[in-house]
């Protein structure tokens, strides 16, 4: 009998803050991959993210809100946790460990793929885990705009799933500006920001 591989996704992102798009790619990869359990990890220190992110712990407790209730989702704070720069490299060496007989599954966005080539180690990276890729709204949307990423990864998934015109950045440039967010961000979210004054303009 062939030996029953465990397969564990792996998400990873600033989640400043989650939002529906996030919740709905991982909602996605679970189904299509047939995960048998997802790590969401808020990252640490984002070495390519060019502003300042709100404090782990904040961004760590609406990650684990908007998250809650889905079955098979662990949020995972290693990054958080980590000192220095967070690389998921790192992360899927330390995973792999984890789970040892595993095929883990690295979901991205759109954007996130693109730029994967630049990523630290990404050889390496992409040697530890398949590549699942969700298109994104604000994106090309063009037919075969996967191609150059496939050539590079000749595993690469894509996940089906509608293109949602959600993302951090607008949700925060809401909130600066008093807008309401609720159809964007699940409402324990919402409650938390609010409770917290994140995101407002100084
Ligand atoms: P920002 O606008 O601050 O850059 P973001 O909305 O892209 O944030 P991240 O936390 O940086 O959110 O994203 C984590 C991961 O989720 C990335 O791989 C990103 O591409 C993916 N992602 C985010 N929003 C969507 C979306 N609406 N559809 C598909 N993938 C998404």
């Amino acid at each position: 009998m062939e030996p029953v591989v465990l397969r564990v996704g792996v998400f990873g992102g600033a989640f400043d803050p989650p939002h529906r798009g996030h919740v709905a790619l991982a909602q996605t990869a679970l189904q299509q991959l047939q995960l048998d359990v997802l790590h969401a990890i808020p990252t640490g220190q984002a070495w390519h993210k060019s502003r300042d992110l709100t404090a782990g712990e904040h961004r760590l407790a609406m990650t684990r809100l908007a998250f809650e209730g889905i079955d098979r989702v662990q949020v995972d704070a290693r990054e958080i946790a980590r000192s220095g720069p967070s690389y998921t490299v790192d992360t899927l060496t330390e995973l792999q460990a984890a789970y040892p007989q595993a095929q883990l599954y690295l979901l991205v966005g759109e954007d996130q793929a693109q730029a994967l080539p630049t990523w630290h180690r990404w050889q390496a990276l992409v040697r530890l885990a398949i590549i699942c890729v969700a298109a994104r709204a604000d994106h090309t949307g063009a037919t075969g705009q996967f191609d150059a990423l496939k050539s590079l990864l000749p595993d690469l998934r894509i996940l089906k799933m509608p293109p949602l015109a959600i993302s951090a950045t607008d949700i925060r440039r809401r909130l600066a500006h008093h807008e309401n967010v609720i159809p964007l961000v699940f409402e324990p979210v919402a409650r938390y920001i609010d409770h917290h004054h994140l995101y407002q303009a100084s």
